[in-house]
């Protein structure tokens, strides 16, 4: 049911192997039973739920080890078998990666241990309602007053708004200097003036919503990194996790791949398999020649940040543009390679169908991976 990990063997270590067959085990075992939340409201408890028993086994760990290859065959196992889980696991790492990079020692022991235990939801806060794709627009404010930052401002399309323990904040602390005066802050959403505003539900189950900061006072120590660096620490943690995206990609479409061939092989039309066809064989042989494609961007990208790139900006667009786009692709073959059942909402394809959509938006849009692959090729002279 998850992806095999020998297509990308040579990327991996053998600890990465071992990790894929623990949970081959845990997918089939504890996450394949799993009913689909019936609305928002459930799958705000199960993230939760799921959250609690991710971090109880250690399967956050790679995220603390910074092991971006262990991440990657986390979430490619996840995404097979449980967009949710996946989710969840993303945004651990979206929300604690800020933590590791940056030097703020107190901060950290307080607040990594209890999330990659899953005893302390993360959420990353970014995008607001005038800043999506352009992030140096945001408005949410930081003042300083003493020995505290006062924030406002709106922040939307928040995972985990709403049931995180805390969120990574960027905020301005110098209007007029554009992306240079972006910090970022660690802020508890039990701060007084955190207000979860409203869920925003999504097609597919995950956790979404907005929330105000209205005066929110954070001590000044809960600023992550220097005044004026959080954009750089923000660009930083999604140069390490955007590969990641492109994993959790990579392993939805084997899932609707392996479901497509065990459909093609028992479906019969006009006296024989589907399997039989030519025009099936056509896009299954393409299905499985992008995803491997996919895979390989995705890994050699993980497998360049492990070996200590101080960024992998270029190999991260690629394997996140490349694998989200044919992930989609790939999950669409499989949907009419089942015909209608294919769009039955509660066949496994359908919820893939579903879940796929968000990847190629979250954490910087096609367009803008392709933008940033451009000009690293234009600014090189290549
Ligand atoms: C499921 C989901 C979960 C999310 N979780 C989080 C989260 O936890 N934290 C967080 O901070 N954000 C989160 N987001 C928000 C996400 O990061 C933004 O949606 C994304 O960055 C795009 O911003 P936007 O939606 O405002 O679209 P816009 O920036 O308005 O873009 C709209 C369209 O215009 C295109 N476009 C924009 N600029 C250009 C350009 N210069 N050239 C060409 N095309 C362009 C885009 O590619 C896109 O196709 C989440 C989004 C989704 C869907």
């Amino acid at each position: 049911m998850i992806p095999d990990p020998v297509p990308v063997r040579a990327f991996l270590a053998d600890r990465h192997v071992a990790l894929a067959e623990r949970l081959a085990a845990l997918a089939a075992r504890d996450l394949a039973p799993l009913p689909a939340p019936a609305d928002d409201a459930a799958a705000r408890v199960a993230a939760r739920d799921l959250l609690a028993r991710l971090g109880a086994d250690g399967w956050l760990d790679p995220i603390g080890a910074q092991d971006w290859r262990g991440c990657c065959i986390t979430r490619e196992a996840l995404g097979a078998v449980s967009p949710l889980a996946d989710a969840v696991f993303a945004l651990q790492g979206l929300g604690t990666v800020p933590l590791l990079l940056a030097d703020n020692a107190d901060l950290r022991d307080r607040w990594v241990p209890e999330a990659l235990a899953g005893r302390a939801m993360a959420a990353f806060a970014m995008t607001e309602p005038e800043a999506g794709s352009d992030v140096a627009a945001l408005r949410t404010a930081a003042r300083r007053d003493g020995a505290h930052y006062v924030l406002t401002g709106v922040k939307t399309l928040i995972s985990n708004a709403g049931i995180a323990d805390f969120y990574t904040v960027f905020a301005s602390t110098d209007p007029a200097a554009g992306s240079r005066g972006i910090s970022c802050f660690l802020v508890p959403a039990d701060t007084p003036g955190v207000r979860f505003v409203r869920a925003q539900v999504l097609s597919a189950p995950h956790p979404l919503g907005e929330i105000e900061f209205a005066d929110a006072r954070v001590p000044a120590d809960h600023r992550l990194g220097a005044e004026g660096r959080g954009f750089v620490l923000g660009l930083k943690t999604l140069d390490r996790l955007r590969a990641t995206v492109g994993a959790a990609a990579c392993g939805m479409a084997a899932r609707a791949l392996a479901e497509a061939l065990a459909h093609a092989r028992t479906r019969r039309q006009f006296g024989k398999p589907l399997a039989e066809f030519q025009l099936v064989q056509a896009r299954i042989a393409r299905m499985a020649t992008d995803l491997t494609a996919a895979r390989l961007l995705v890994y050699r990208a993980a497998w360049d940040a492990d070996g200590g790139a101080e960024r992998v900006t270029l190999e991260a667009a690629m394997a996140k543009a490349f694998a989200t786009e044919a992930a989609q692709r790939i999950v669409d073959d499989a949907v009419q390679i089942l015909g209608g059942r294919g769009v039955l909402a509660d066949h496994p394809v359908d919820r893939l169908y579903r879940a796929v959509r968000a990847l190629r938006i979250y954490e910087g849009t096609t367009e803008i991976q392709h933008l940033v692959i451009a000009g690293h090729l234009l600014a090189d002279g290549a």
